[in-house]
């Protein structure tokens, strides 16, 4: 296979090429390592493993030697610097982790490795995930391969851009409040966050847990579904683990809708449009591209109905207080003492406590722990904290209220396309606004999408977002699936690339 044939694979055509014996991993594989050593200036990868890569791509080849298969067998993959891993360093984008590493594997990894995915390296992102535009990284911002002076979004920014920039089919990410979705949009790709529950937290590097949740970012609705498959599922070390029985998302996405017929494969599907996530402040351009696939979907045989999601504005306070409530807790772990970064000098151990956090943690972080610690302490926690969790669950309830009325929402994953880096300067309040359409379905719990809805103002991509009822992950990736057999905006490629 000629070289450009082989970056543009997505996962299923490398499955099927690998299968059909037309390539190799280490072929492949040797490939993608070598577009992503020559596209370091995007600042995707915080590690890579050439050896090991190399090394799981002759092991993945000898078991197909040996008869074995499966659609992810020697497919290449990386995954976000959250996901701990045992054979490589993990750093959650903080100094604070540098030169960590795991004794055992994020569950995640586990089964992908398990699937026998061939893994690349770490992928950058804002530190700790906290952020939508990966400038918050300890280790410098990554770039959006549609235009480098961008941010990627955030805060699986090297993972959406490594995607774009054809370096790897498929990477995971973590979403706690649109973290997946976001830089799905702003990069071009196609990206899931599944039902809180659905993949097992296990190893993953905590932020706020309550709503941390992987997913994957890949070029289309029919990869997602095959990662997501093979990484999801029932998991006893996490508490929170949804236990049901393994999914096929692949072969759930194909099953036609009880109207379908082949001209009309979405017929009889209610897609609801809050129109909260249409405000007049919608950039134009990403409200032209939303409103260019929403017609797709109709023309599939989608019908489109208004409803509402009153709350949507109140999920920006309602997030920022929970997310770094949970965030102070989490963060408590990194003293200095059991692993990630020690000051070097310190008088006692209060001292070291001090001067570890103060060294380690960038200041995003430490904002939001100060805010976190604030929030639940004695006298603002029924103010503050209490009140968000009430309306964390009011905001969950407007969605069951709109699903009576429609099977998907759909709208747009943020309210302009990608920014220039450094152009939010030091107001965070900012960003923190531009999450508005992602963390409702964060707070309650549901899944959502990214799907590529065509581009916006400078050639910018645009995301279309979907957001389905609790576990309806097939029904995103059909509807996502369906509209991608019919237009190409998931194939663009970023111009150079
Ligand atoms: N942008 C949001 C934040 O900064 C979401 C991040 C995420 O989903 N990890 O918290």
């Amino acid at each position: 296979m000629n070289a450009a044939a082989l970056q543009d694979l997505g996962v299923a055509e490398a499955g099927r090429a690998l299968a059909d014996k037309r390539l190799s991993s280490v072929e492949l594989t040797t490939h993608l390592l070598a577009r992503v050593a020559a596209q370091h200036e995007l600042g995707c990868f915080l590690h890579v493993d050439e050896a090991g890569a190399l090394q799981a791509a002759a092991r993945a080849d000898e078991r197909r030697r040996s008869g074995e298969g499966g659609p992810l067998l020697g497919v290449p993959v990386a995954h976000k610097d959250i996901f701990v891993t045992a054979d490589e360093p993990t750093t959650a984008g903080s100094k604070m982790l540098d030169g960590y590493r795991s004794p055992f594997d994020a569950t995640v990894v586990a089964r992908l490795r398990a699937a026998g995915m061939v893994n690349l390296g770490k992928l950058n992102c804002d530190e700790f995930a906290m952020g939508s535009g990966t400038e918050n990284s300890a280790f410098g911002p990554a770039r959006n391969p549609w235009d480098r002076r961008r941010v990627p979004g955030g805060s699986s920014g090297g993972s959406a851009a490594a995607v774009a920039a054809r370096m790897v089919p498929a990477t995971t990410g973590t979403d706690t409040g649109g973290s997946i979705r976001q830089p799905a949009s702003f990069s071009g790709v196609t990206g899931i966050k599944p039902t809180y529950g659905v993949c097992s937290r296990y190893g993953m590097i905590a932020f706020a847990s309550s709503l941390d949740q992987a997913g994957v970012l890949a070029r289309s609705a029919e990869d997602c579904a095959l990662l997501l498959a093979a990484m999801s599922g029932f998991d006893p070390r996490d508490a929170t683990s949804a236990d049901r029985p393994p999914q096929d998302y692949a072969a759930q996405m194909r099953v036609p809708r009880p109207d379908a017929s082949s001209s009309r494969p979405l017929a009889g599907l209610r897609i609801g449009l809050p129109r909260e996530f249409f405000p007049a402040t919608l950039d134009g351009d990403v409200a032209t591209a939303v409103r260019g696939a929403l017609g797709e979907l109709e023309k599939l045989g989608a019908a489109l109905v208004d409803v509402s999601l009153p709350r949507t504005e109140l999920s920006i306070p309602v997030y920022y207080i929970i997310a770094p409530a949970e965030a102070s807790s989490n963060l408590g772990r990194y003293d200095g003492v059991r692993y990630g970064h020690r000051a070097s000098r310190f008088d006692d151990l209060l001292d070291m406590y001090r001067k570890t956090r103060a060294e380690g943690f960038g200041p995003e972080v430490k904002r939001r722990i100060m805010i976190g610690t604030y929030v639940l302490s004695h006298g603002y926690y029924d103010a503050y904290y209490l009140q968000a969790q009430k309306l964390r669950r009011m905001i969950a309830d407007d969605f069951q209220a709109t699903f009576r009325v429609c099977d998907l929402i759909a709208g747009p994953v943020a309210p302009s396309v990608a920014w220039r880096i450094g152009e939010q300067g030091d107001d965070p309040v900012k960003a923190y606004l531009a999450d508005i359409f992602t963390l409702p379905a964060s707070l309650a719990g549901l899944p959502g999408m990214s799907v590529p809805a065509g581009h916006g103002q400078h050639g910018m991509p645009v995301g279309l977002q979907l957001i389905g009822n609790y576990f309806d992950e097939a029904g995103l990736l059909r509807t996502a699936h369906a509209l991608q057999q019919v237009t190409d905006w998931h194939l663009a490629v970023p111009p150079g690339y």
